[in-house]
């Protein structure tokens, strides 16, 4: 059987070089030290489950003074910001957590067999194959795979917010570019599943904002694009096609890309209804042509040197949605139609290269290699400096899914088992 390497603890993956969150390690091209933001009142900050933090201690950051602040206006009211390494470290650099949809109506109605089974509370999960010999006599193979987290078809939306993108919302402010994937095959729960991700965000991150950073020249701006056949798309601008240029300082500059200046709950939700609804649909229904792009929806996190509004804003950090494409259309390049060949040779290329990519992240390997798909060249800057990755793979239970469910386990479970030091076949 194909068992999944089990990680051991699961606390190293936790662990990162302690310089880290030091000052002078941050790629300073990219953001220049900034006076930072002081603590108003008390820190308190609740997530959408009510559950509060550590009252009695700073949660963001420490309004004492560094000497390792450099570059602090003499005679500024501002603090300097010393990001909060312990709960900065907290954040694994990369996480890989697996969800399973129920069995839907269709599934139920030709009784079809869920074949995925999870131990409640566990982190493994089980896929009983039934094969047959070459006597045709039937078997089950048993593969069993161990994530960083398995969620059931049990869990809620919420469940999985607070399991995957809660925790990296603070981390933002600290200079962090982290972001989040769904992977899996059409029809295995990636839309359903990243849907409500980036308005629970939004809403957590505006009240960080004018809680904890109030007054401190924070602006968080929306953006939400798609690659389909490997160009860009504006969602929120009828479509329009981007092109993706690099600037001197290696930043990436989606050219032409509308941002939305965004301060409340309301707006967001309908950028993100506008978006979807923009997202291709072509002429064979909704789900068939999204299946064939990647949708990525940006939150960034800006300020000023200065925190003023009057001097132009740098990205601090940024949070990154994307629902890509349907993992067995990489599959797609023996099909009669030339255009679906080509689509599916890009979608293969974009998805082998993010797996480089994130494995290349989590090994502190100097290349990343980016320029293996538009895709990775777009999520460039994500994968440089600080940055933070949650990989969500979504599978269907049934019998008549098996291989594709095997295959995005297998793709997870290599994201994953490099970072042990276990160098496995691609
Ligand atoms: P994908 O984006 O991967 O193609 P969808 O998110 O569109 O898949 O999901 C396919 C169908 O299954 C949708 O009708 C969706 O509402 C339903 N679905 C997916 N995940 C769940 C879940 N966890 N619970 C209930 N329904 C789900
Ligand atoms: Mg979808």
């Amino acid at each position: 059987s194909n068992r999944g390497q089990r990680r051991n603890g699961g606390d190293e993956a936790n662990e990162f070089s302690p310089g880290l969150l030091d000052l002078h390690a941050f790629d300073t091209e990219l953001i220049p030290e900034m006076p930072a933001p002081a603590m108003v009142d008390a820190p308190v900050y609740r997530s959408s489950r009510g559950r509060s933090f550590d009252d009695s201690e700073p949660y963001y950051g420490v309004s004492k003074p560094s000497s390792r602040a450099r570059g602090v206006p003499e005679n500024n009211t501002l603090k300097p910001f010393i990001p909060d390494k312990e709960k900065a470290s907290n954040v694994a650099k990369i996480k890989v957590v697996v969800r399973k949809r129920p069995l839907n109506k269709k599934e139920m109605a030709k009784n079809e067999e869920d074949i995925v089974t999870i131990e409640s509370q566990s982190n493994f999960l089980t896929v009983h194959e039934t094969k047959f010999k070459v006597d045709l006599t039937e078997y089950v193979e048993k593969h069993e795979f161990v994530f960083d987290a398995v969620l059931s078809e049990e869990v809620s939306n919420d469940e999985v917010y607070s399991e995957t993108v809660e925790p990296i919302v603070p981390i933002i402010f600290q200079r962090t570019k982290a972001t989040c994937f769904a992977y899996g095959q059409t029809g295995s729960g990636k839309t359903f599943t990243m849907k409500p991700l980036p308005l629970k965000a939004s809403r957590d991150i505006l009240t960080l904002m004018h809680r904890n950073y109030r007054n401190q020249g924070f602006q968080l701006f929306f953006s939400f694009f798609e690659i389909y056949g490997g160009k860009l798309y504006d969602l929120l601008n009828d479509r329009k096609k981007l092109c993706m240029r690099e600037d001197g300082s290696k930043q990436v500059c989606i050219v032409g890309l509308q941002e939305y200046k965004v301060s409340d709950v309301e707006t967001i939700k309908e950028l993100i209804e506008r978006g979807n609804a923009t997202r291709s649909t072509g002429t064979t229904g909704a789900n068939e042509e999204s299946s064939r792009s990647h949708a990525i929806l940006q939150l960034a996190v800006k300020r000023s040197a200065d925190g003023s509004e009057t001097k132009p804003a740098k990205v601090v950090g940024k949070l990154s949605f994307i629902d890509l494409a349907g993992s067995e259309r990489g599959a797609d390049t023996t099909d009669n139609d030339k255009q679906t060949r080509m689509e599916g040779a890009e979608i293969n290329k974009s998805l082998l290269a993010l797996k480089e990519c994130i494995r290349a992240l989590d090994n502190d390997q100097g290349h990343i290699p980016f320029r293996g798909s538009k895709l990775t060249e777009v999520l460039r800057d994500s994968f440089v400096g600080n940055s933070r990755t949650v990989m969500i793979s979504c599978i269907s239970p049934n019998a008549g899914s098996c291989e594709h469910t095997l295959n995005t386990l297998r793709y997870a479970d290599r994201v994953k088992s490099l970072s042990k030091g276990n160098k496995k076949d691609t």
